[in-house]
């Protein structure tokens, strides 16, 4: 019998730039007034930028401005609470 790969897309963090499972990730969205919203259920519309649910990730990306960079527009602190209260928990 011939076993059938799944093929599984993978996303590139923009912080460490490994690329894993959309759902070892958190997706940051911006939607059409600049602002940035966390995403997720995976299905908001515009452009969009992974991280890994990892807090070195979000560190990164928050001192080095990645999101900024990324998406061309600036988190707002609340936007930065939410992702630190969802990923800070995580060991990793
Ligand atoms: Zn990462």
């Amino acid at each position: 019998m011939v076993q059938k790969v799944k093929k599984v897309p993978l996303r590139q963090c923009i912080a460490c730039r490994t690329k894993k499972t959309k759902r070892e990730m958190v997706r940051i969205v911006r939607d059409p007034q600049g602002k940035l919203l966390l995403d997720l259920k995976g299905k908001l519309p515009g452009r969009g930028a992974y991280i890994c649910v990892s807090g070195d990730c979000l560190r990164k990306a928050t001192i080095d401005h990645l999101f900024a960079r990324h998406l061309d527009a600036k988190p707002e602190a609340e936007l930065l609470t939410e992702l630190e209260n969802l990923i800070g928990d995580n060991p990793d």
